[in-house]
């Protein structure tokens, strides 16, 4: 059997960001493998994301914008983005970029081929493909098979799912130095849904129908609902077709777990490294691949990353439940916190850092009414009586029982009382 120090299974966002900041880290020496069952050669999707610090990946930016739109039937906003930057990062360019830096490292090796199981073992794990078997010290697992969740009654399960036009029109139709976040001017149906637009220039922009929902639909359903915000909305009428995106996240509070046995660690979205509300991830995934080198550096093991916090998630299952029930209102909620709220206040809430007050700050400029409601709801449609202030109450959860991590990093939730957390929510 092969054996290596490290195995990562699927050479996409989360593999790929792991494989560089390994070859970037003191354990650039260690012997890499990385199984993808694909090329990775097309141009499969687009990372956009903002930051306000250098990421990995600056050379590759494609570009970058330092306002953001968003719209609705009575409303425009133009948010200028401070500090911040929103990015986009084309996935052929990331694939080629992080390729090139690995096959300069003799340690590293790219194998193309399909996974069928990974076999955990108390000193290696072994990844399964065909009749062959390859060994490691550590195992990275971001092969995620949506029917393997399975799903239980105290979750809920929508999608994200959007089609994006990549277009060319005959005439100047776009500002490119705003990205378009949210336009909310197409019927909600009862549902989250709405415009997200990327201006390459003012004649080429991604143009993408965005919907938080149970179902997907099917491909005339996008395609009309793109022709008719290109029409009847930005009035462009004159456009060619150059690329198309499709794709589907998952939007779920389902736990993901991170540790599946003694060797074996899920990344990626197969970690819950998804934000669920939001649909983001990648620099998520920057942060995870960051926090488990980390890890093995400073306890010879990857298990000791952040846990996500209790508190966000109970945020996160508040807003899926609102958009299962009240999607069409979260257009009002999104246009009242861009428009109410710094935009450092309003990134740092979503990227999940923001302190107690500037939380209750921003949660105190939402209409308090549809929180409520959900949170009851919530309650009844996931069987759940008084969860909410259990979950609060909560430490975090217990830890698998082999290779328990010696000092797994505390949330700060774990530091206060269960009615300061509580406070800081209502
Ligand atoms: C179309 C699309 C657009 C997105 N846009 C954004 C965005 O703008 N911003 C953002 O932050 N997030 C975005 N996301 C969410 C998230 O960042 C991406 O899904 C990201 O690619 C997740 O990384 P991953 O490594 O978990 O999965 P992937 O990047 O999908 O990588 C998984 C890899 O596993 C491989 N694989 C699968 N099965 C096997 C097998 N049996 N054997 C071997 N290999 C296998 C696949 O070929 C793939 O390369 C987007 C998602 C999609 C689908």
């Amino acid at each position: 059997m092969d054996h290596y120090e490290i195995i990562i299974a699927g050479g996409g966002a989360a593999g790929l960001s792991l494989a560089y900041q390994l070859i970037n880290s003191p354990l650039k020496e260690r012997s890499i493998l990385i199984i993808d069952k694909g090329a990775k050669s097309q141009n499969d999707r687009t990372w956009a994301f903002w930051t306000d610090e250098p990421t990995p990946f600056e050379a590759i930016v494609y570009r970058s914008w330092d306002q953001l739109q968003l719209a609705d039937d009575t409303s425009a906003q133009l948010i200028d983005l401070d500090r911040y930057r929103y990015q986009m990062i084309r996935g052929i360019d990331f694939y080629r970029f992080v390729h090139a830096a690995l096959a300069a490292c003799p340690n590293v090796t790219l194998l193309q081929a399909t996974i069928d199981r990974i076999e955990d073992g108390d000193d290696v794990a072994s990844v399964i493909v065909g009749e062959r078997a390859y060994s490691a010290d550590w195992v990275f697992d971001s092969v995620f098979r949506p029917a393997e969740v399975v799903e239980d009654e105290h979750h809920q399960y929508l999608q994200l799912h959007f089609k994006g036009w990549e277009i060319e029109t005959a005439e100047d139709a776009f500002s490119p130095e705003a990205a378009t976040l949210m336009d909310f001017r197409t019927p909600q149906e009862h549902e989250t849904r709405f415009f997200y637009v990327l201006p390459f220039s003012a004649r080429r922009a991604l143009v993408e129908f965005t919907v938080f929902s149970s179902d997907r639909f099917s491909h005339e359903e996008y395609a009309e609902a793109l022709k008719e915000y290109l029409a009847e909305t930005l009035g462009i009428a004159d456009y060619r077709i150059v690329d198309e995106e499709q794709g589907v996240i998952p939007a779920t509070d389902h736990p993901f777990a991170r540790q599946v046995g003694r060797r074996v660690m899920t990344i990626g979205t197969k970690g819950g490294r998804v934000k669920p509300t939001t649909g983001y991830a990648f620099i998520r995934i920057q942060q995870d691949s960051a926090a488990i080198i980390r890890s093995l550096l400073d306890h010879g093991h990857p298990f000791a990353v952040p846990e996500d916090s209790q508190r966000y998630r109970l945020l996160d299952a508040v807003m899926l439940e609102m958009m299962d029930h009240y999607g069409e209102e979260l257009k009002p909620i999104f246009t009242r916190m861009f428009a109410r709220n710094p935009i450092e206040r309003i990134f740092r809430f979503l990227d999940e850092e923001g302190t107690p007050l500037e939380n209750a700050q921003l949660i105190a400029t939402l209409p308090p009414r549809l929180f409520v409601q959900a949170a009851i709801q919530w309650q009844f449609d996931h069987n759940m009586p008084l969860r909410p202030f259990a979950a609060l109450l909560q430490k975090d959860e217990a830890e698998p029982p082999a290779a328990r991590p010696p000092d797994r990093q505390a949330d700060a939730d774990d530091n206060d009382e269960w009615w300061q957390i509580a406070a800081r929510m209502f």
